[in-house]
């Protein structure tokens, strides 16, 4: 299948140049130029389907014309090796537990899916491929984990200085190996910035073969579908109309549940959950969307002031916003209502919500109608957040979960930088090859 750029100002590649470049050259994202449905007979048996059986299916609808099935197989089995549990919370409402892969956050799915797809793609190449990825923090390590060690890739983590936690800095600076950490001491829109402004650098990619893995890149985008169908399959009360709510910031995730629905997936409604940057929240109201510069909040992973999936899903819509409006419901939620949402819940249902799927939680709360079943996305573990969370709910209430405390005897290694554009190409110019 061949992918289109959302600018359509240059021709459609197929799916290795879409993954390898990530960016298309006339700087929009790269599209699927269809959307294959699947049939009444799959979704009667979608519930007797285990999560990476799912996966397969929904892989070979995106891949099947470009992988070898045999191998797409074992890479969809290979990258999931770890379950999305639907776990219940109150009556009607649902936890789509995506925290259960190595950096306990669910880009883990699409990060070490891309990594296998890419490193199929580069067997019969000699060529060093150099990932670049700007992080507001889990991003990050799903990338860096999901890349550790795999032959012929070099994965460049940006990150903007004393903005992540400590949990998740030490989950992409402690790895060593192919994997460089550098400290941007700016915002996470000026790390976005510097990764996009080096993709349109000729010079830089005459010499060097760059790729994004940010959630812009398809293999990482579209594997989030996979999950949507899980939850559909798991969900306990399929009588009743479904409602997801995603947390969102990139806007990546919902997108790809926007794909599932295309494909079929019976879908009431999504709910985009923002936190104080509302940006797309606005942009459902008013009909217009006005990026501005992303404030920092308790659910930092959500920080963002130009979500660069957003794109996507006006492509998707042919830029209809009442279309875009009846599919995606939007909320959004300050600090002190996260804070309140994820103590109460704990307290009432003791189930501990991070500051992220406490927005998706709410949003299910403030909207659910009695013939609804609600579904939030749990985007990442609360340990990941600890402190936050320990304020809200109290010390010592977090458990630090094996995978993380394992992280933490690790030592950083990162190399600061300055925001400017320059420094860090004359950085890679120099390191990398
Ligand atoms: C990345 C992230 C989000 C936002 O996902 P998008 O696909 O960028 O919208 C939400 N929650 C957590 C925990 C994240 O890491």
């Amino acid at each position: 299948m061949n992918y289109y750029s959302t600018n359509h100002k240059v021709a459609p590649v197929d799916l290795k140049h879409a993954v390898t470049k990530g960016l298309a050259d006339d700087n929009g994202l790269f599209m699927p130029e269809n959307i294959n449905a699947f049939d009444a007979a799959f979704f009667k048996r979608l519930p007797q389907l285990s999560f990476q059986e799912i996966a397969y299916e929904v892989a070979l609808k995106f891949f099947g014309d470009d992988v070898e099935h045999a191998r797409l197989k074992a890479l969809v089995y290979d990258a999931l090796n770890f379950d999305c549990p639907l776990v219940p919370v109150q009556q009607n409402i649902y936890s789509l537990e995506l925290f259960h892969g190595p950096t306990l956050a669910f880009k883990d799915v699409g990060a070490r899916f891309m990594a296998r797809l890419l490193a199929y793609f580069l067997e019969k190449s000699d060529k060093k491929v150099n990932v670049l990825v700007a992080t507001s923090g889990d991003t990050g390590s799903a990338v860096a984990n999901g890349f550790l060690g795999v032959e012929g890739i070099h994965v460049y983590v940006l990150y903007p200085k004393g903005k992540v936690s400590a949990i998740q800095e030490v989950q992409f600076t402690t790895l060593g190996q192919n994997i460089s950490a550098l400290e941007i001491d700016g915002t996470f829109d000026d790390c976005q910035r510097l990764v996009k402004s080096a993709f349109l650098d000729q010079a830089l990619n005459q010499k060097l073969t760059l790729t994004s893995a940010n959630s812009i890149n398809v293999a990482r985008f579209l594997p989030q579908a996979f999950y949507y169908f899980n939850a559909i399959a798991r969900n306990p009360l399929p009588d009743k109309e479904v409602v997801i709510a995603v947390p969102s910031g990139n806007f990546g995730n919902l997108t790809a549940g926007l794909f599932a629905k295309r494909m079929g997936l019976p879908v009431h409604r999504f709910i985009a959950a923002n936190n104080e940057n509302d940006i797309v929240y606005q942009y459902l109201k008013t009909g217009k969307y006005i990026p501005r510069s992303s404030v920092q909040t308790i659910a930092n992973a959500m920080d963002v002031g130009d979500p660069s999936n957003f794109v996507r899903i006006l492509d998707l819509y042919k830029n209809d916003h009442a279309a875009i409006s009846a599919d995606i419901a939007g909320f959004r939620y300050t600090d002190a209502q996260i804070s309140e949402t994820l103590g109460r819940v704990y307290k009432e249902c003791g189930y501990l919500l991070d500051p992220h799927g406490a927005c998706g939680y709410q949003a299910l709360e403030d909207s659910l109608t009695e013939n609804q079943v609600g579904i939030f996305l749990e985007t990442a573990h609360p340990a990941k957040f600890t402190e936050t969370v320990e304020s809200i709910v109290g010390v010592g209430e977090v458990p630090l979960p094996n995978k993380l405390a394992a992280f933490m005897k690790g030592e950083k290694q990162s190399i600061g930088l300055d925001k400017e554009y320059a420094t860090f190409r004359d950085y890679l110019m120099e390191k990398a090859d």
